[in-house]
C-alpha cells in the first residue's frame, strides 16, 4: 500500500478525530490512523462542558451528534451522607450544567461528517511503529501496521493525537514529566431507576471523590476515586462492605446496586496521572490533546482541551502548508497559543483536588 497526505494524524480519539475533519474540510489532504477497529475503543469519561458545546455548535456537528442522542444534566449536587449540601445549577441562559455524550456518539459522528470530502482517508487497526525523517531531521511520514502489513504513509506534517501513552510523542524522543495525583478510578455503569433526575451527584467517601454521572440510555456511570495504586489490597476486602457508603447515601440504588455489582470484577480500575512535555514541536511533528498534556478526570476538561487544541492547531497547519514551511518554529505558533491556558488548567485540576473536601462542608444555615 502506497499513501500520501499533506497530514497524517495518529489517533482518532476527541483531538484527532476533530482535527481531521477541520483538515478535510479545508480540502487539506489527511489520513487519519487508529490502532482499534473503531467499535472497542478504551473507555473515556464521556460528559463534556460548554466549551465543546459551543465548538461543535461553531462546527455544524452538534445537532448530528444530538440525533443520535445525549443527555444535558440539569444540576450537579454533593451529599455529606445522606444530607445535600450543595448545588449547582445552570448558569443564565443555560437549562443544563454538562451534557453527557456517548463517545461512540461523538467520534462516530465527527468521521461520518470527515468521510464526505475526498481528501480525507481514515485507516482503522492500524498502529504507528516508527517515524520517518529526511536527511536534515524533518520528519517526512510515519510507518505504519494494519493487520500484519506494513507500509509506510509519506507527508508533510505529522500529527501525535495518541492519547496519554503516545507512541509518536515516544518516538520522537519528546520528553515527558508524569505526574500522579494520588489516586485511580474505579468505573461502573448500573441503570438508572425509575425517574432518576438527570444530575450528576459527588459524594465524599474516605476523603475520596465517588461521582454518579447520569448518561444517555437510562444509566449511571459511578466514578470511585481510590487511593493510588489501591485497588490490589481493596480486593481482599468484602465487596458489599465497600458499597455501604454509596447504598447509605443514595438509598433509591440500594436494590439495583445490588442486583448490578456482586463483585470487584464489576469495576474497571484506571489509573490516573497528567503529563507535562517541554515541547509540543519538532519539525514536520506537533502533537496535541492528551499526548501533549494528558488531563485528569477532574472538572470532565480533557475531551475540551484536546478539541481544542485542534481548532487552534488547523489553521496553524493549512498556514505552514500553504507557505510550505513545517518548521518547529512555525509550528510552535500553536503551542504559544495553547500552551499557558493548558497549564493553568492543570494547576486548576490540581487545585479542585485538593479542596475537594470543601465542597461538603455544612453551612449553619
Ligand atoms: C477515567 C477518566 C475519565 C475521564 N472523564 C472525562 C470526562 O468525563 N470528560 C472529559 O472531557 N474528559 C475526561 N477525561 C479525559 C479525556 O478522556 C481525555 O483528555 C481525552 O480523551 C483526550 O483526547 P485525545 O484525543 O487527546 O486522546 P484519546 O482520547 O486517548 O485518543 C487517542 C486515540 O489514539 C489511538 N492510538 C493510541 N496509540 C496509537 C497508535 N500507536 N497508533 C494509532 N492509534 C493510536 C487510541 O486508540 C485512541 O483512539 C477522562 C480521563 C480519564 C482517564
Amino acid at each position: 500500500m502506497n499513501v500520501q497526505a499533506d497530514v497524517c494524524i495518529v489517533g482518532c480519539g476527541p483531538a484527532g478525530a476533530f482535527l481531521g475533519y477541520l483538515l478535510a474540510k479545508k480540502g487539506i489532504s489527511t489520513v487519519l490512523i487508529e490502532r482499534s477497529s473503531g467499535k472497542n475503543r478504551e473507555f473515556r469519561g464521556e460528559h463534556i462542558n460548554a466549551e465543546t458545546e459551543f465548538l461543535l455548535k461553531e462546527h455544524k456537528l452538534f445537532e448530528k451528534i444530538e440525533e443520535q442522542g445525549i443527555l444535558k444534566m440539569s444540576k450537579v449536587e454533593f451529599f455529606a451522607g445522606k444530607q445535600l449540601v450543595k448545588t449547582i445549577t445552570p448558569s443564565l441562559n443555560e437549562d443544563h450544567v454538562g451534557i453527557h455524550v456517548p463517545q461512540s456518539h461523538l467520534l462516530k459522528t465527527v468521521v461520518q461528517e470527515s468521510k464526505h470530502y475526498k481528501n480525507y482517508r481514515l485507516l482503522l487497526n492500524t498502529t504507528v511503529t516508527e517515524l520517518v525523517q529526511d536527511e536534515k531531521g524533518f520528519y517526512t511520514g510515519v510507518r505504519a501496521n494494519q493487520d500484519g502489513k506494513e507500509f509506510i504513509i509519506k507527508c508533510s506534517i505529522i500529527v501525535g493525537a495518541d492519547g496519554r501513552f503516545s507512541t509518536v510523542r515516544k518516538l520522537a524522543n519528546l520528553p515527558v514529566k508524569i505526574m500522579n495525583h494520588g489516586y485511580d478510578v474505579l468505573w461502573t455503569k448500573i441503570p438508572a431507576p425509575f425517574g432518576w433526575e438527570p444530575t450528576t451527584r459527588m459524594l465524599l467517601v474516605n476523603g475520596h471523590q465517588l461521582a454518579l454521572f447520569t448518561q444517555t440510555g437510562g444509566f449511571i456511570q459511578i466514578g470511585w476515586n481510590i487511593k493510588d495504586g489501591s485497588f490490589a489490597a481493596l480486593k481482599k476486602e468484602p465487596f458489599l462492605s465497600f458499597l455501604e457508603p454509596l447504598i447509605e447515601t443514595l438509598p433509591e440504588l440500594k436494590e439495583i446496586a445490588l442486583k448490578h455489582l456482586h463483585s470487584w470484577n464489576n469495576f474497571v480500575c484506571l489509573n490516573v496521572h497528567s503529563s507535562h512535555c517541554e515541547t509540543w514541536v519538532k519539525d514536520g511533528l506537533v502533537i496535541i490533546g492528551d499526548a501533549a498534556h494528558t488531563m485528569t478526570p477532574t472538572g470532565a476538561i480533557g475531551i475540551n482541551c484536546a478539541m481544542k487544541d485542534a481548532h487552534v492547531l488547523a489553521p496553524t497547519l493549512i498556514k505552514a502548508l500553504d507557505e510550505k514551511n513545517s518548521s518547529a518554529e512555525r509550528l510552535s505558533i500553536f503551542e504559544e497559543s495553547r500552551r499557558a491556558e493548558i497549564e493553568k488548567q492543570q494547576e486548576m485540576q490540581i487545585e479542585e483536588e485538593k479542596t475537594f473536601s470543601e465542597n461538603f462542608v455544612q453551612h449553619a444555615l
